[in-house]
This record gives C-alpha cells, sequence and structure tokens, in this order.
C-alpha cells in the first residue's frame, strides 16, 4: 500500500440500492473533482453535480461532497460521489475516476489511512469493522464504544498511571540511596494495585465484549426422543429443526443462529448419539461430536420422568464422553409429564469442571422454565445478562491485557522483597506498557496492520 497515491471504491454493498457511493482519497482529488463533475465544490457541502466520462458523456446525476485535507475521514483530500445505486453505474463511475489517476482501495485502505494520518487510533479503527461486522444491536453498541473511543480511553488511563509510577522509579533509581523512601512516599503499592484493578475490569468487560462479537456455540446433546428439537425451536423462536416422535429423526445436525442477552449463539442439535449400524445415521453422530468438540457450552437434555436425578445410564454415558473441558448444563424436559414446577439449581463456584454448572428443570413444549436456562447458559459461560458496558474486545487486546497483567503481577512481586530490586521493577513496568501500548497501536503496530486492515471491507 502506497499512501502517496489516490485511492477510489465503491463504498456501498454490491446490488442496487436508492444510492450508491463512490469514495475517493488522496492528493489527486482536487484535480479529479472538476473533470468529473465538471466544477469545483464548495468544502463539505452537498452538492448537486453531473458525473461524465472521458468523452463527455453522463454517466450519472447526484451529489458530490467534497472534504479537502486534512478534515475528512482519511486526513487527505477526500471526495463522496453519491449516485443511483445500480452496479453498472457505479462501475462506470469508479472507472472514470481510476481514468483520471486514482487507482483502486484495498479492503479497508481508507481507514488504514485515518490511522496512519492520526483521526483514529487502532483500537478505534478495529471499532469500524466491528461496527459493519456486528450481528446483533448489543454487538453494535460495543463497537460503537470503541470508535467512540471509550476502550481507548480506559486504556490509555492506564498507561498514563504507568508512565506517573515509571517516571518516580526512574528518578528513585538515579538516587539509590533513598528507595524505601520512594516507595513508601510514593504509594507504590497502592499505585500498582489500583493499576491492576483497572486492567481487571477491562478485561472483565472486553470478556464479555468478545462473546457479543464471537458469538457462543452451544451444542444440544441428549438421548433420541428427549426434546432437542423442541428445546432448539423454543431457543430460537422458529421451527428450525423437524419435530417427530419418532426416535432418530434428526439425523443431521442443525445449525441455528439465536441471541441470547445480544449475544449470538450457534446452536447445534445434534443427530440421537446412539451408536448405530446405518452409515448415514453414523455420518450425523460424527458430526455431531465434532461439533461437541467445538463448542463453548453443552446443554445436556435428559428426561425429567427419569427416576432419582433422572439421568440414566444412557445420559451418564454421553455426559461421560464429553470433552472435561466443556462447560455442561444439564437441562430435565418434560416437566409436564413428570408433574414439576420448573426451576434452576446452580452448582457451587468452583465446583468440579466437569460436574454440570447447573440443572434446570423445564418444559420445551410449552416454554416455561426456559428463561431459567437462559440465565444458567450465561452464568455458566462466565457472563452475567446486562452487556450494557462492555467492550468489543478482540483476541488481540485481551492478549495484550493478560500480558500487561503478568507483567504487574511480576512487578508486585519484586516490591514484595526486603530489599525491593528496582531495576527488575521498573523493567516490569515497561513491558506493561509496551503491550498495553500496542493495543491503541501506538507501539509496534507495524506488523500488526496487514492483518487488521486486509480484512475489512473495500471502500471502507
Ligand atoms: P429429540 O429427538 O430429542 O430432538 O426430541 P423432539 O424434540 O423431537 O421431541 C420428541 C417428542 O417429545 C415430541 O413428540 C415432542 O413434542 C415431545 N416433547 C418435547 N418436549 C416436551 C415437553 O416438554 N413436554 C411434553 N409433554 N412433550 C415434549
Amino acid at each position: 500500500m502506497d499512501a502517496a497515491d489516490t485511492i477510489a471504491a465503491i463504498a456501498t454493498p454490491p446490488g442496487r440500492g436508492g444510492i450508491g457511493v463512490v469514495r475517493v482519497s488522496g492528493s489527486r482529488v482536487p484535480e479529479l473533482v472538476p473533470a468529473l463533475a465538471g466544477r469545483t465544490l464548495p468544502p463539505r457541502v452537498a452538492t448537486l453535480a453531473t458525473f461524465r466520462d472521458g468523452a463527455g458523456a453522463i454517466i450519472d446525476q447526484g451529489l458530490a461532497l467534497h472534504f479537502p485535507a486534512p478534515q475528512s475521514y482519511t486526513g487527505e483530500h477526500v471526495v463522496e460521489l453519491h449516485g443511483h445505486g445500480g452496479p453498472a453505474v457505479l462501475r462506470l463511475l469508479l472507472a472514470r475516476c481510476v481514468e483520471l489517476g486514482a487507482r483502486l482501495a484495498e479492503p479497508g485502505e481508507f481507514t488504514l489511512r485515518a490511522f496512519l494520518n492520526g483521526k483514529l487510533d487502532l483500537a478505534q479503527a478495529e471499532g469500524v469493522a466491528d461496527l459493519i461486522d456486528a450481528a446483533t444491536t448489543t454487538a453494535a453498541r460495543a463497537a460503537a464504544r470503541s470508535l467512540s473511543g471509550e476502550f481507548s480511553r480506559a486504556i490509555r488511563a492506564e498507561v498514563e498511571a504507568l508512565v506517573e509510577l515509571r517516571t518516580l522509579t526512574e528518578a528513585t533509581l538515579d538516587f539509590p540511596d533513598e528507595d524505601i523512601d520512594f516507595l513508601r512516599q510514593s504509594d507504590a503499592h497502592g499505585r500498582l494495585a489500583r493499576v491492576r484493578a483497572g486492567l481487571e475490569n477491562i478485561v472483565e468487560r472486553g470478556r464479555a465484549g468478545a462473546a457479543l462479537r464471537a458469538g457462543l456455540s452451544i451444542v444440544l446433546v441428549g438421548r433420541p426422543n428427549v426434546g432437542k428439537s423442541s428445546l432448539l425451536n423454543r431457543l430460537a423462536g422458529d421451527e428450525v429443526a423437524i419435530v417427530t416422535p419418532i426416535a432418530g429423526t434428526t439425523r443431521d445436525t442443525v445449525r441455528s443462529q439465536v441471541e441470547l442477552a445480544g449475544i449470538p449463539l450457534a446452536i447445534v442439535d445434534t443427530a440421537g448419539l446412539r451408536p448405530t449400524d446405518d452409515p448415514i445415521e453414523a455420518i450425523g453422530i460424527e458430526r455431531a461430536w465434532q461439533a461437541v468438540r467445538a463448542a463453548d457450552l453443552a446443554l445436556v437434555l435428559v428426561d425429567a420422568q427419569g427416576s432419582g436425578d433422572g439421568i440414566t445410564v444412557g445420559d451418564a454415558a454421553i455426559l461421560a464422553e464429553l470433552p472435561p473441558g466443556l462447560p455442561r448444563i444439564v437441562v430435565h424436559n418434560k416437566i409436564d409429564l413428570a408433574s414439576l414446577t420448573a426451576r434452576a439449581e446452580a452448582a457451587a463456584p468452583g465446583a468440579d469442571p466437569v460436574q454440570p454448572r447447573a440443572h434446570v428443570w423445564l418444559c420445551a413444549a410449552s416454554g416455561d422454565g426456559v428463561d431459567l436456562l437462559r440465565r444458567e447458559m450465561l452464568a455458566a459461560v462466565g457472563l452475567h445478562d446486562d452487556l450494557s458496558g462492555s467492550f468489543l474486545a478482540r483476541e488481540r487486546h485481551l492478549e495484550a491485557l493478560r500480558s500487561a497483567g503478568r507483567h504487574l503481577a511480576a512487578a508486585a512481586a519484586h516490591l514484595e522483597a526486603v530489599a525491593p530490586p528496582l531495576e527488575l521493577f521498573a523493567e516490569e513496568l515497561r513491558e506493561a506498557q509496551v503491550a498495553l501500548s500496542a493495543i491503541t497501536g501506538e507501539f509496534g503496530a507495524d506488523d500488526l496492520l496487514g492483518a487488521i486492515f486486509s480484512r475489512f471491507c473495500i471502500g471502507k
């Protein structure tokens, strides 16, 4: 990517629409505008213009907007041509821009330029892509918080606190006789503890946001006829799986997208997980196990009419085959037939991970108790049902936060020593700062840019 040249792209999605926008950014925009629109444009005013090709023939008529540098999205000269939203007319308009010296933009190149010109930091730029990709309204709101800089500001506040602590430490290193005094006078312990608590809070909000962004994969397992398809339909709110009273009708996995507290859930209903000689059924069963291995949470359905805890030998065999690290909830279905009421019992925190996180008694047929299940599902993956303050963190952000956390833990351990090794303490603080600054792109961003921006859509 060469930042000196002028780039152009169709910024609206392919297909027919009321309007379509071609966006151009770069140093050639001021000469391109009169050649294309037949006139110069007042800055930042929507102006009706006729767009013409090289021979003077009309391509389209529409609005043109000129944003002279640096007051534009990219920080460069930008023109937006709002024509009619047909694929052919937009291609002609784009071709004319290329004829006039622009080249086709790479995915995310406008936003990359905005980042390089200091219009956005890296976390905000990622917020742009995440807002476009948001699958639920809650995810969109969380992405908008990143885009507005709320996430970056939270990170920067911690970086500033770290810088202050580093400055105090470096000053003390220059006056070695007063080491212990510094630690006490500047309340180094307290400062460090506050930064660590601040980071933990950001991680917490980011973890919830990561679920909003990537969604969760939930798998429904259970013996044939316990009500998996019925529960799936309840959770999804429409008929996605075939429900029939004949054992083994759900031969294939059925995926369904539903929303839980704004989190996109991919729910996989599984073929009856029983040994079989039928080769087609065997394929379904193998796929079910693949889905189980990739899932975040398993819902194990059992029949509430069973005796005792309702878990039959067949259910116990399914439970035993689940990957040990996969959190699970046992759902006792058909309480109506067992004359039971809907309820939920959660396991004590810190209980054995292969123990179910919760047991929920419900009726998939009527929906009674399904809300209790939703709440336990969120709790089982470590989330609350209020995700309104979450940040749409990416894995790289969480990794950077975790890395900073590790360095700060090491720094705190140095402070505990009888004679704290201040050089080592200072070095851990520095490493933590480097990790945090990578989130906003202030440090070591070069190798990241390609990976981040290539996944944007064209024209953004
Ligand atoms: P699957 O094989 O596990 O997917 O089970 P289905 O969802 O196909 O359900 C099997 C049968 O049980 C169907 O006839 C359902 O209508 C019935 N069923 C499912 N849930 C309930 C429930 O909560 N109460 C009652 N009475 N019947 C249910």
